[in-house]
């Protein structure tokens, strides 16, 4: 039905989208497909990926990027509505080293209430000096792409 798209054989969310692992899907279309977390850190917690297998920001394109945050948009719309939420954040976890779990890149969509107790991240006091040299140092890297 999908086999068109680019799957990778060991990729759990690969395998959910072929059908061969359940799951609890809440939208399709012929690029994206959103399915619940199935470890929610929070009741409606959505997981939308693209349909072809990306591992990652650095290797989706930049038009699957686009359709993911557009669903992203419509799906946390209805997320809030559904679970009374107070609030949503959005967030993508790139490598191990910022929490990616599942190695086929996905947009959370998280519920929060006022009083459900998960931390915020916390600032840190900055030397402004410092906040420049990479200011500077980005800049640069901007000019390069
Ligand atoms: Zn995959």
């Amino acid at each position: 039905m999908e086999s068109s798209h680019h799957t990778v054989a060991n990729c759990i969310f690969c395998k959910i989208m072929a059908g061969e692992i359940p799951s609890h899907k809440v939208y399709e279309d012929a690029e994206t497909f959103a399915i619940l977390d199935i470890k929610p850190i929070q009741p409606g917690h959505t997981l939308v990926l693209p349909k072809d297998h990306f591992e990652n920001i650095y290797t989706v394109p930049a038009e699957t990027w686009a359709r993911m945050h557009l669903i992203a948009q419509k799906l946390a719309l209805v997320v809030k509505e559904v679970v009374n939420a107070d609030g949503i954040n959005i967030q993508v976890n790139n490598e191990v080293a910022a929490g990616q779990e599942i190695m086929h890149s996905h947009i959370h969509i998280i519920p929060r209430h006022n009083d459900d107790g998960l931390a915020h991240w916390p600032g840190k006091v900055t030397d402004q000096a410092e906040l420049e040299k990479i200011r500077e140092k980005m800049k640069e890297e901007l000019a390069r792409t």
